[in-house]
């Protein structure tokens, strides 16, 4: 199928503001910035991505609202360029670099509003990932909820029936469930997916550093995601080559191609890009994003602080002295400290005996083959021990530099 999968969808007038020019860094200011980016991740507890249409350009897949995107060709009259297929499309360098943040227990969740099936057919674990705007290759089950990640794209876009039934045995093992197989794929005003909407928003406010990539965050809900972890206190990066918005509210704000960004990131921080060896599932990671849940983070945190108020703990008091009080700042610092502990517990966790149990990729129809499962990665120690680039560490992020102004003006705001 072709990756035209925006000619799916219904005519709608309001698609946001298209082909305001790109803004590139120059080289050195570029390596510095991602210094600092490096300096974030390494000392993030919680980290999050978000990401648009923008990392998949360099796969063959046209953006929306870049210069060549879908909308902006259709608002000036011209059709946009498809080259290949969904199926034929490989994850781009930046697909791969979130796969080793998060192999090296470096990157907590992840949430994206492509459709295009990349992270999840790059390896990623399907229970760190939101897909807010659903995907070309899974559908599911209307009645029971289960889903099917197929090797073809589904077709079928809007929340519709794909015409396949759903094969899940009940617990009696005698009938299967039968349910009617739905699309994923939002139309504009569908509702976006709970499950995946509800994980992005916990993990975002569990998050201490959330990243925007290749998005121009002009779509709600998913571009109101980071700003929760700001709001919490958290640091905020966008890494997007045309202006957004958000920019004035973030801590650091990179013009750069993403690969080029991700590839610099990833060698900073002593690691490699893994290989992509084709289409690869993988449904669970050791570990899980959500523990402890967020209500029992908050009881805790509440009384950690109030110990702390009552013991006058100096740990507190010196982290808001160098970093100016504030019930925020300490509020956060008890955050950040549970956490750690989650994390923590997670990476000690041996992966081979506390792994759940799998599922295999469900492929219905017949002229494809099963999509390739992988076992969960689990390499914090590996990589911890790694050397990072030593070019990278003369900068530190402790106080990201105020973003630089857009050297081109946008077209609109
Ligand atoms: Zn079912």
């Amino acid at each position: 199928m072709s990756v035209n999968y925006a000619a799916g969808l219904s005519p709608y007038a309001n698609k946001g503001v298209c082909g305001i020019p790109e803004v590139f860094d120059g080289p050195e200011e570029l390596r510095s910035k991602v210094a600092k980016l490096a300096q974030l991740v390494r000392d993030a507890q919680y980290l999050v991505v978000h990401t648009g249409a923008g990392i998949s350009t360099s796969a063959g897949i046209p953006d929306f609202r870049g210069p060549k995107g879908v909308w902006t060709m259709e608002e000036q009259g011209e059709e946009p360029r498809f080259d290949i297929t969904f199926e034929e499309a490989r994850p781009s360098l930046t697909h791969l670099a979130l796969l080793q943040l998060q192999r090296a227990g470096r990157l907590q969740y992840l949430v994206s509003q492509n459709v295009d099936g990349l992270h999840v057919r790059s390896g990623f674990p399907r229970d760190r990932l939101s897909e807010l705007h659903g995907n070309m290759f899974v559908e599911d089950c209307r009645k029971c909820g289960k889903q099917y990640v197929r090797e073809k794209v589904i077709g079928v876009m809007g929340l519709k029936p794909t015409g396949q039934y759903c094969e899940v045995t009940r617990s009696r093992g005698l009938r299967a469930c039968r349910g009617k197989l739905m699309s994923t794929i939002l139309d504009w005003e569908d509702p976006l997916p709970d499950r995946d909407l509800n994980r992005a928003e916990d993990a975002s406010r569990r998050a201490d550093v959330a990243i925007t990539l290749g998005t121009s965050l002009q779509i709600k809900p998913s571009s109101d995601l980071p700003l929760i972890t700001k709001r919490k206190g958290g640091k905020l990066v966008l890494i997007n080559l045309q202006p957004t918005k958000y920019d004035k509210h973030a801590d650091l704000v990179i013009h750069g191609y993403v690969d080029e960004v991700m590839g610099q990131l990833i060698k900073c921080l002593g690691m490699d890009i893994p290989e992509w060896e084709g289409p690869t599932l993988c449904e669970t990671s050791p570990g899980d994003p959500f523990d402890p849940p967020l209500s029992k983070l908050k009881e805790e945190v509440k009384t950690e602080e109030e110990e702390e108020k009552k013991k006058g703990s100096g740990v507190v008091k010196k982290e808001e002295k160098k970093k100016g009080s504030g019930v925020v700042k300490k509020k956060k610092k008890g955050r950040a400290i549970k956490v750690a502990a989650a994390v923590k517990r997670e990476q000690e966790e041996p992966p081979s005996e506390t792994l759940p149990k799998r599922e295999p990729a469900a492929v219905t129809d017949s002229s494809s083959e099963p999509m390739r499962t992988q076992s969960a990665h689990n390499e914090a120690e590996s990589v911890n021990g790694a050397e990072p680039d030593p070019s990278c560490l003369s900068e530190r992020a402790d106080q990201p530099s105020q973003p630089k102004k857009a050297r081109t003006k946008p077209a609109a705001t």
